[in-house]
């Protein structure tokens, strides 16, 4: 019995203390909350968390109206929590948390991030199409390689069949020796093997261009009277075809600082694919001089087939042919003007090429003259 009183009595204190937590409930808001304390607990609650910027806070009845905060109507994004959720019988009070500066916050937080990861991108995508063309560049120089070995041996291969058939002719026992013209036949192998031997050499010329720096023998040369020795030179030729070349030398100083002997394969060249790209019954070439402050204009100017303006952007690279100059009777490497403007540019020089299709074309190059002061 007295322990079913004991019992009864400790039931009764709990159920006083129930009664009694309910009923306190009922102690206003303001004597519960300590309303300086809220906001200093805020702040330092929120530093905790990292959050380091300013804002407002409220503490609401459920029917919106403020009990007291700094800010009657938080703006933006409101964070809000139910004051006392397990009171049974209060009205529920809630306490909203809004950040104004927020959004400015956030960028400021977020643009190191943002600026880092746009760097990279961009970084990615130079890296991405610099791949890409470096790839594209090394496929048509692959390309082009294979067409110069391709076309080399179809030059090598004319040459040899020639000293073949001559030699074949020579010692042909059925021909008495009187009749085989042997100094005509001599000539042919002669002139086949020096054909092979320009063809050799070119190949070596090259290979060394390209892989190798070009040593240049320098010295002070007059480019009038280069480019006389040079004229000279192709007067066979040009008469052949029955061309003219003329000269318009109106530089008083023609002293230039270069290679003699790369500077004269440089204008031969010109020379060369004047008559070679030239389809007109009287090809004409004028090699014209004239000075510019402390410079030696030079132009090799013909009225031969004229370069496109696409084909006039690709000249000068290796390899590079202009599809219609691929004329059956026109043999090259498309290494001709670029050896040209390698050895003109690695002695100080610039060249250009104007050109009109079907008109003519006009390779101009500027040196310095040799003894320009400074
Ligand atoms: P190639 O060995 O083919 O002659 P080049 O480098 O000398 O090589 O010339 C490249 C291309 O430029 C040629 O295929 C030709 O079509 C064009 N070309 C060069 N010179 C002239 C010119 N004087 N007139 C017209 N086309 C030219």
């Amino acid at each position: 019995l007295n322990q079913a009183e004991e019992r009864r009595t400790y039931k009764r204190i709990l159920v006083d203390h129930i009664v009694e937590s309910v009923i306190s409930v009922e102690v206003p808001l303001e004597q519960r909350i300590n309303k300086e304390k809220l906001g200093e607990l805020l702040a330092s609650s929120l530093q905790q968390h990292g959050l380091h910027l300013p804002f407002d806070y409220n503490v609401r009845k459920a029917n919106w109206d403020m009990v007291f905060g700094t800010c009657e109507t938080l703006t933006g994004d409101v964070y809000s929590r139910q004051l006392y959720p397990s009171d049974v019988l209060s009205e529920p009070y809630m306490l909203g948390v809004s950040f104004p500066k927020k959004q400015s916050y956030l960028y400021k937080a977020m643009g190191t991030t943002i600026v880092m990861s746009l760097v990279l991108m961009v970084v990615v995508l130079v890296v991405f199409f610099g791949t890409l063309t470096a790839m594209f560049r090394q496929k048509k120089l692959s390309q082009m390689h294979a067409d110069f070995a391709n076309n080399m041996t179809h030059e090598l291969k004319t040459p040899i069949a020639t000293i073949m058939l001559a030699s074949e002719m020579m010692m042909d026992e059925t021909v008495p020796a009187e009749k085989k013209n042997l100094g005509q036949l001599a000539k042919m192998v002669k002139a086949q093997a020096a054909k092979l031997l320009a063809l050799v050499e070119q190949s070596l010329r090259m290979t060394l261009a390209e892989n190798s720096k070009i040593y240049l023998k320098w010295c002070t040369l007059d480019f009038h009277t280069l480019a006389t020795q040079l004229i000279e030179s192709f007067t066979l030729q040009i008469n052949e075809k029955g061309g003219t070349i003329v000269t318009d030398f109106a530089a008083a100083n023609a002293c230039i600082e270069a290679d003699e002997l790369h500077f004269s394969n440089i204008i031969s060249n010109l020379i060369d694919n004047a008559l070679k790209y030239n389809d007109k019954a009287h090809p004409h070439i004028k090699i014209a001089t004239r000075n510019k402050r402390d410079h030696l204009v030079i132009q090799v100017t013909d009225n031969g087939l004229g370069i496109s303006r696409d084909a006039q952007k690709h000249i000068f690279e290796q390899f590079y042919r202009v599809p219609t100059g691929n004329l059956h009777n026109v043999k090259g490497f498309g290494l001709g003007l670029y050896y040209v403007k390698k050895i003109v540019e690695e002695q100080h020089g610039k060249i250009w090429v104007e050109s009109k299709l079907h008109e003519g074309s006009c390779f101009t190059i500027v040196m310095r003259v040799a003894n320009a002061s400074g």
